[in-house]
């Protein structure tokens, strides 16, 4: 181990805490913990620590209350929007990767608790050892992404078609106030309760820590709903020659809730990157809608497929079933080897399905407009059925070179202007990626409440200080 050549104030405090082997305050350590998996960078921590139980958590955050020092809580920092780091000197990093336990599923409440730093890989594998599925199985990051970071940022990713993103998925919490008391969300309000439901008896308090990217408290449980794993599981891939057919099909079947999963690739370039035999194979092929459906029983499965292909056929021809298959056997291995072109420069959100074809076509008059193709640079552009009637748009830009990199900055600029200003899109999470332009429009009624709120729960502002201007 490195020794640093100074330690930071707390450095004795913390060993006390949660064992010397936990806390590194070294250049090379912090270097390391400075970054996570966006281009953007920031302030290094001043000492990351690795508690490993809630007492621990709340420990830490007595004495950096008391001593007003900042602290930003972190996950796997998988983050594609800058979220995790810190953006003040000298912070305290509380990486929650060691509370990555287990602690039990409850058939009779149909509920499983993990401590916040459990990765979505390996939860989605001890379930289906039991015989149970998630509903949100986690992000497209989730062999590294734990459920903590997930709940802290609204992400969207595997199941969320029919189960809606993350934070749908929580029945309760178990969250560190920034003054260290520790909190039980929904049912757990009563000590006697399982935690068997989210709405109950007062306000829904796991609501208020959902979604705030780790300024209000530190997670350090989550309760979230299971299912019995599916016996009946049926695939198809249609193709389209336009995205308005596409995203019409699309959202049909979205409104109908047919499918677990409905992924879009949303022109013959993405799907040149990601699958381009099928240009060889099919003609004026220029969207493909791959369709997942789950059910308890087969025969259910297949009866859905059919009325599936009823609605896809209209405006689309069937290609089969490899790609569907490819993605959803291959779930969290699909898009990490993307990162071999660099990082990705992503505007992820979310829109209303409908508007998702004036989208495209926005972004490939900015392409054209900069000829990035021309310069070396890439994009692919998806988008996934979120809930009921909207989705993701994803269109992610791959920089080629590093002398593009200022093109780049300034094609992402006008991307994401153009992304916010067709049909009322919002980001699911925010970081330094879209902090600027939310903070520029969010109505001020809604901002001074957040103000408050943050005022009441941490009165140093202590926890991710200068994060949504709190
Ligand atoms: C290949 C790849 C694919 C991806 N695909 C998707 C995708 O499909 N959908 C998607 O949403 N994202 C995706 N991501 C981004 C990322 O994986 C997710 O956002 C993931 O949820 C982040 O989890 P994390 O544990 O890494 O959190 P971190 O990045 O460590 O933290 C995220 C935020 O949560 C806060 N935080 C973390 N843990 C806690 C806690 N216990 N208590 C309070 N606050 C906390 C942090 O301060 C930060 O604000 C992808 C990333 C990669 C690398």
């Amino acid at each position: 181990m490195l020794e640093s050549a100074a330690h930071h104030p707390v450095y004795n405090e913390l060993v006390a805490i949660s064992g010397e082997e936990n806390v590194r305050d070294n250049t090379l350590d912090l270097l390391a913990y400075s970054r996570d998996a966006s281009p953007f960078q920031f302030d290094s921590p001043g000492i990351v620590v690795r508690p490993g139980c809630t007492e621990e958590v709340s420990n830490i955050l007595k004495i950096a209350n008391d001593k007003k020092i900042p602290v930003v809580a972190a996950g796997a920092r998988s983050s594609i929007n800058g979220s995790p780091l810190p953006r003040v000197p000298n912070a305290i990093m509380l990486d929650l990767t060691r509370m990555d336990y287990f602690k039990g599923l409850d058939e009779d409440i149909m509920t499983v608790t993990v401590g916040a730093g459990l990765r979505w890989a390996e939860l989605i594998h001890l379930l289906k050892e039991k015989g149970f599925k998630l509903g949100f199985r986690g992000p497209y990051g989730g062999n590294a992404g734990t459920v903590g970071g997930s709940l802290s940022g609204n992400s969207i990713g595997c199941g969320a078609s029919k189960w809606g993103g993350a934070c749908d998925s929580v029945v309760g919490l178990e969250v560190v106030l920034p003054t260290g008391e520790v909190v039980k969300t929904g049912s757990g309000w009563n000590p006697d309760s399982k935690p068997f439901a989210r709405y109950t008896t007062f306000n829904d308090l796991t609501g208020l820590f959902l979604g705030d990217h780790g300024t209000l408290g530190v997670k350090t449980e989550a309760t979230l709903k299971v299912y019995y794993t599916p016996n009946g599981v049926a695939f198809a891939d249609y193709g389209f020659e336009s995205i308005d057919d596409c995203a019409k099909v699309m959202h049909e079947l979205q409104r109908k809730k047919l499918a677990e999963e409905l992924v879009l690739l949303g022109d013959k370039n993405s799907i040149d990157l990601l699958a381009n035999s099928y240009l060889d194979f099919w003609e004026r092929l220029e969207c493909i809608l791959a369709v997942i459906i789950e059910e308890e029983d087969e025969e259910i499965a297949n009866k859905k497929k059919e009325i599936v292909d009823q609605i896809a056929k209209r405006d689309g021809r069937s290609l089969g079933t490899f790609l569907s298959k490819a993605h959803w056997t291959d779930m969290f291995n699909m898009v990490q080897p993307l990162f071999d072109s660099g990082f990705w420069y992503n505007t992820c959100h979310l829109r209303p399905i409908s508007t998702l074809p004036e989208t495209v076509k926005g972004a490939h008059r900015i392409f054209e407009k900069y000829d990035i193709k021309g310069k070396g640079m890439n994009w692919i552009i998806s988008a996934l059925g979120v809930d009921r009637s909207y989705c993701t748009g994803w269109i992610t830009l791959f920089i080629g070179n590093q002398k593009n990199k200022e093109l780049m900055e300034k094609v992402w600029g006008e991307l994401k202007q153009i992304e916010l200003s067709t049909g009322g899109a919002v980001p699911y999470w925010c970081g330094p990626l879209w902090e600027k332009e939310c903070l520029t429009q969010v109505n001020p009624n809604f901002h001074n409440l957040m103000r408050n709120i943050k005022g009441v729960l941490d009165p140093n502002n202590i926890l991710h200080p200068t994060v949504f201007d709190l």
